[in-house]
């Protein structure tokens, strides 16, 4: 069975509200088996979602409709489906009585708006609402279904639990999906895709999607089985192929971000990290301390952002800045052995560089970033000219630096 979303609500539709139901929707159902193959977003207007609810039924098993049972006039999603379905309107005595009491109990008359809530297309059941007072619909035609839901997520997500997922499991009839994302750091979309190609173009199951996120490649893997064991295998099959493709480009296959991983190196190998950071504005120390435990392996930073403060908080000679430049190979070296000799910490981190859109020059451009790793070993400097805005550069150096230390650190 293959699924459909109509997420109903003119606010959608404007830069101020996002459609999150069907993300949590389609998490739910893919667990069930049931792959969804088109989302549609329209706004309360009868006319328009009474097209896209024709088309949904005409092409998809189950079609869920999220939002627009609300008491006011602007909720049409009862009467739009009772007109498409051709399925009359009936009162249900016993949602009147249950609205009333609700009303009664807070001491008010209930608005003669309310009484909408309590019609439900003739054939169709009802699904009640433990968080509030609209309830759902469930409808069965023509061997298709058709859902309706509150827009509320707090509402949705309990009725959906409680009263679609037992039915829809009875009749998915035993496909599972499973997943796994395989993260790669230090090679471009298009290499990753070079890589890997020739192997997932062999499977239609797994799936197989690459994104770019974040100044990482997430290799994405979906597979269907008739139990989980045998989606696993075939996740572990192509995912194999993935791993001898990639090598340690992939940080990791079981979710964890970058910095969880460089957490996990650190804390295996007694390792601690602290970090002089300028044009990243303290960003590799907050990604490190996002990781739960991150006391056990970060020391500390400093945001080293004027030579002055390099010199005095770091050690940065005043020589080297004037005579270097703040942005060099020199520089960074000087923020990584001073804030690693300062505190004591195994790793000393330094990054200097021109994060934009002002101050690059023809020598050393905007996107250029100095990174330096030193340990008791060496000290490492790495230059990058990165592409992009100054958020862009911010990220990738974040993402190179937490990648030099994963590296170091692994060896
Ligand atoms: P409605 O049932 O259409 O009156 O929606 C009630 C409220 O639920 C809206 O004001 C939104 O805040 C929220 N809502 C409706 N649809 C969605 C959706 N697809 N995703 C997230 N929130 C929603
Ligand atoms: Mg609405």
């Amino acid at each position: 069975m293959d699924a459909e979303i109509i997420a109903v609500g003119s606010e959608l539709l404007t830069p101020f509200r996002q459609d999150t139901n069907s993300l949590y929707l389609t998490g739910k159902l893919n667990s069930l088996g049931i792959e969804v193959r088109f989302k549609t977003i329209v706004g309360d207007d009868r006319e328009r979602l009474a097209a896209s609810l024709r088309q949904a039924i005409e092409r998809s098993g189950l079609v869920i409709l999220t939002g627009g049972l609300g008491p006011t006039e602007d909720d049409v999603n009862r009467e739009v489906v009772g007109d498409v379905l051709d399925r009359p309107l009936l009162e249900v005595p016993e949602l009147r009585k249950s609205l009333e009491e609700r009303w009664a109990k807070l001491g008010r008359a209930m608005p003669a708006n309310n009484l909408r809530q309590t019609l439900v297309p003739r054939g169709a059941e009802w699904l009640p609402n433990s968080r509030g007072t609209a309830p759902g619909l469930w409808i069965e035609q023509d061997e298709r279904i058709l859902v309706l839901l509150p827009g509320p997520p707090w509402e949705l997500e309990a009725m959906f639990e409680a009263e679609c997922i037992p039915r829809l499991a009875r009749r998915a009839g035993g496909t599972r999906i499973r997943t796994r994302t395989y993260k790669v750091v230090g090679l471009p979309e298009s290499e990753v895709d070079r890589r890997i190609a020739p192997a997932f173009k062999q499977y239609t199951n797994p799936e197989t999607t690459i994104l770019s996120v974040l100044g990482t490649i997430e290799v994405h893997l979906r597979a269907h089985g008739s139990n989980d064991a045998e989606a696993d295998a075939l996740l572990t099959e192509l995912g194999d192929k993935f791993e001898l493709a990639l090598g340690d480009h992939i940080f990791s296959s079981r979710g964890e971000s970058l910095e969880e991983v460089v957490g996990m190196y650190l804390v295996m190998k007694q390792k601690t990290v602290a970090t002089a950071e300028s044009c990243t504005g303290g960003l590799v120390a907050e990604r490190l301390t996002r990781v739960p435990g991150s006391s056990s392996f970060f020391v500390g930073g400093v945001v080293a952002y004027s030579n002055d403060l390099k010199t005095r908080l770091v050690g940065v000679p005043a020589e080297l800045i004037a005579s270097e430049g703040a942005v060099s190979q020199p520089v960074a070296q000087a923020l990584a052995e001073g804030v690693r000799r300062r505190t004591g910490a195994s790793v000393g981190i330094g990054i200097t560089g021109i994060a934009g859109p002002s101050g690059g020059t023809p020598e050393k451009p905007v996107g250029l970033v100095f990174i330096a790793l030193a340990d008791d070993r060496s000290t490492e400097v790495r230059r990058f000219q990165f592409p992009g805005d100054r958020e862009r550069i911010r990220t990738w150096s974040s993402v190179a630096a937490l990648e030099m230390i994963r590296r170091r650190v692994r060896e």
